[in-house]
C-alpha cells in the first residue's frame, strides 16, 4: 500500500480533478516548488496582490526574484484585474492568482491579460478549498495552484501544503524537485506536530481561541512549538531547512481530513448564510459579492470601525476573532519596503488591513458562537 503521503496526494487531486498533487510540508514551500519550478529566479519578477500572507511572498525573494504588488477590490480583497497590466514589464515571469478568505479571484480577467501576455498564472488556494468560479472550482484555472494546510485553513494537517498541476511538463519538474531536492522532516519533528495536533483538538474552542492564540505565537518563538511562522521564518534568505516534504503523520491527518471534506465544507456554507442573515438583520453594511462567484470561505471578513478596539473587546470576552491580514503583508515582522512593498501604492489593501476582522468559521463554532462574534462587531460598529 503507497504511504500515506502518496495517498493524501492522490486523494487531492482526485477531488479536486488536477493531474497530480504534491505534497510539501507547508504552503508556502509548495509555491516555492512552483516557483522554482516554472524557472522564477533572479532579475525576474512576480506579480502578487498587496494583500496577502508575508510568507507568500518569501519564495519569491527567496529566489532572487523581485515581488510587484497589485492593488485588490474592496469587496473580495481579491487582486483587481485593471491593475495588473501597468505592473508588467519584460521581467514579469508570473502572475499569482490569490482567493481571498475564499473569494475566487476574477479568473476570467486574470487569465486573458495573462495570456495577450504569454505568462502563466498561478493560484493561491490557500484559502479557497471548494471554493468556484463559474461554476469550476478554484485551482483549476491557472497553469498550477498551492494549497495549505496551516492550522487555521479550511482543514488542518498540522501544517503542511500542496502543489497541484495537469500540466505534465510541470508536474515532472515538481517531481524531480520533490524526490531530489527537498529533504525529508525529521522522526522529531514528525511527533511534535501529532502531539500539537492532539493538544489543539483537546483545548481549542471558540472561547479559548484568543488566549491559546497568543500562548501560541509566544512558543513558536521561543522553539517550543513547531509554528507556522517563527520569528526565523522572516529572514529574507532562504533557511537549509526550508525545502522540505511531508512527513507521514501530516500525510495521515490530511487523508482523515479528505473523507470529512465534504461535511467541512458544508458547514462552512451554513455558517457563512448564518452571519449574512444575522449582519442583515443588524442593518450591516455587507459588500455585494458578484453572483458567479460561489465562495467557501475560510474565516468571514467584516469591515469594522475600530479594528484594535474590537480585537481587544474579543480577547476581554473570550470571544473568537481573527486579526487577518493585519497589514498588507501579514505578518510581516521587518518594514514593508524590505519586501520591495512601497507604502502608498495599493491604498485598498492597506484600508482593508486597518479596517477587516474575521469571524470564526471552522468546526466547532456553533449558532451562538457566531451571535456573540456579531454581536460584539456590531457594537464596536461598520467602518465608514
Ligand atoms: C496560509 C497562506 C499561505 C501560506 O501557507 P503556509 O502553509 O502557512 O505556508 C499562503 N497564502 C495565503 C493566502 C495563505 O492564507
Amino acid at each position: 500500500m503507497a504511504d500515506s503521503v502518496t495517498r493524501f496526494e492522490t486523494a487531492f487531486a482526485d477531488w479536486l480533478g488536477a493531474g497530480r498533487a504534491f505534497a510539501f510540508w507547508k504552503g508556502r514551500v509548495a509555491m516555492y516548488a512552483l516557483l522554482k519550478a516554472l524557472g522564477v529566479g533572479e532579475g525576474d519578477e512576480v506579480l502578487l496582490p498587496g494583500y496577502t500572507c508575508v510568507v507568500a511572498v518569501n519564495p519569491t525573494k527567496f529566489l532572487g526574484a523581485t515581488p510587484v504588488y497589485v492593488d485588490i477590490e474592496p469587496a473580495t480583497c481579491n487582486i483587481d484585474p485593471a491593475g495588473i497590466e501597468a505592473k508588467i514589464s519584460p521581467r514579469t515571469k508570473t502572475i499569482v492568482a490569490q482567493h481571498t478568505y475564499g473569494y475566487p479571484a476574477e479568473m476570467d480577467a486574470i487569465l486573458a491579460i495573462a495570456e495577450r501576455h504569454g505568462l502563466p498564472v498561478i493560484e493561491d488556494a490557500c484559502l479557497a478549498i471548494g471554493s468556484a468560479y463559474k461554476g469550476r472550482r478554484c485551482g483549476t484555472f491557472g497553469r498550477a495552484a498551492f494549497w495549505s494546510f496551516q492550522w487555521n485553513k479550511t482543514f488542518t494537517t498540522g501544517i503542511g501544503g500542496l502543489v497541484t498541476t495537469s500540466d505534465s511538463d510541470l508536474s515532472e519538474r515538481i517531481a524531480r524537485l520533490q524526490a531530489e531536492e527537498a529533504c525529508r522532516p525529521g522522526l522529531k519533528e514528525n511527533l511534535m506536530l501529532s502531539l500539537q495536533r492532539g493538544v489543539r483538538k483537546a483545548v481549542l474552542f471558540p472561547k479559548t481561541f484568543m488566549l491559546l492564540q497568543s500562548m501560541f505565537r509566544w512558543m513558536v518563538d521561543h522553539g517550543l512549538a513547531v509554528g507556522s511562522s517563527g520569528t526565523h521564518e522572516y529572514r529574507q534568505t532562504e533557511d537549509p531547512d526550508f525545502f522540505k516534504r511531508m512527513g507521514p503523520s501530516q500525510g495521515r491527518a490530511g487523508v482523515r481530513e479528505m473523507r470529512r471534506l465534504e461535511a467541512n465544507l458544508a458547514h462552512r456554507r451554513r455558517m457563512a448564510d448564518l452571519y449574512a442573515s444575522l449582519l442583515d438583520d443588524a442593518g450591516w453594511p455587507r459588500p455585494r459579492i458578484p453572483e458567479h462567484l460561489d465562495p467557501v470561505l475560510v474565516r468571514y471578513p467584516v469591515r469594522v470601525a475600530d479594528k484594535a478596539g474590537a480585537l481587544a473587546l474579543a480577547a476581554r470576552r473570550r470571544v473568537e476573532l481573527g486579526d487577518w491580514f493585519d497589514q498588507p503583508l501579514h505578518q510581516a515582522l521587518a518594514a514593508l519596503e524590505q519586501y520591495d512593498y512601497q507604502k502608498g501604492t495599493c491604498p485598498n489593501a492597506e484600508q482593508a488591513a486597518r479596517d477587516v476582522v474575521n469571524l470564526p468559521m471552522h468546526r466547532r463554532v456553533r449558532e451562538r458562537h457566531a451571535r456573540q462574534a456579531v454581536d460584539l462587531v456590531c457594537e464596536i460598529g461598520p467602518a465608514r
